[in-house]
């Protein structure tokens, strides 16, 4: 009887490692899979504008309202970038100001945004540079210029501040854009003036790259990128979209213009 009892225990036991050795397996094969499928199944790169406006967009809905999903954040997605690299979906030339890291302000992560931060988000050289690297190399089929409220690249030229050095060569690029809307605005205090002054700016870095690069004319005339404006409002966390330049036939018809150094 007694040696009933134990081999209906030693049975008992044997069935319970079994249904742990069973769950194991699974286990280290559902790991397997998942990995094995984020190293060799990369997402696809998103190639159509409008997709990759949508995906700014819903980041940027999701960031305001703080609903964030901190997408692509983790050791998969920057084992995947490292064995199949970067596959951006957008470039974003953004102001330096700590108060609109782009990946964040987008909800976006590794991998995802190929980002050109610069005071006053403004184009010269090298900017322009790095942009035509991102549309012939990469084949990214939206550019954005970014600029924000509360600018102080933009509110030191509209105060008219004295700057030297570097930071003059700098704000030379942002004064054509303060000009033509005080010209516009002869009676506007400074401070109305500034938001004026942002999205002007924003406007004229879109013309000095379109005026300046080649690469990037090419790429818009031939309909394989789209160039947009936008303001960001460091309060709500909102951007508010400018659409293309308007402008951007009449900027595509003229002459090609040496880049300018900052
Ligand atoms: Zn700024």
């Amino acid at each position: 009887m007694s040696r009933k009892v134990c081999w209906s225990r030693v049975l008992h036991c044997d069935r319970e490692a079994a249904d742990r050795r069973a769950s194991l397996c699974l286990a280290v094969l559902s790991l397997f899979l998942l990995i094995g499928w984020g190293c060799t199944a990369p997402e696809p790169a998103i190639t159509d504008a409008k997709d990759a406006l949508a995906m700014l967009q819903a980041g940027n809905a999701r960031f305001a309202r703080g609903a964030e999903l901190h997408p692509h954040t983790d050791a998969i997605r920057r084992h995947e970038l490292a064995q199949h690299g970067q596959h951006p979906y957008a470039a974003i030339v953004g102001c330096s100001d700590s108060r609109v890291p782009v990946e964040i302000v987008f909800d976006q992560g590794l991998g995802d945004l190929f980002v050109i931060r610069v005071a006053g988000n403004v184009i010269a050289t090298d900017e322009a540079g790095t942009i035509e690297y991102a549309v012939e190399h990469m084949q990214i089929p939206l550019v954005i210029v970014l600029g924000h409220s509360n600018c102080g690249a933009v509110t030191a030229v509209v105060n008219g501040s004295h700057e030297h050095g570097s930071v003059l060569r700098l704000v030379e690029h942002i004064r054509p854009a303060v000009d033509q809307v005080r010209s516009r605005h002869p009676t506007l205090s400074e401070e109305k003036l500034i938001p004026l002054a942002v999205e002007q700016n924003v406007l004229h870095s879109m013309e000095d790259l379109i005026s300046q690069s080649g690469v990037v004319r090419e790429a818009l005339n031939a309909g394989r990128m789209q160039l947009v404006g936008a303001v960001y409002d460091i309060d709500t966390a909102l951007v508010r979209w400018l659409g293309p330049h308007p402008d951007q036939a009449q900027l595509l018809d003229s002459p090609i213009t040496p880049s300018t150094e900052h």
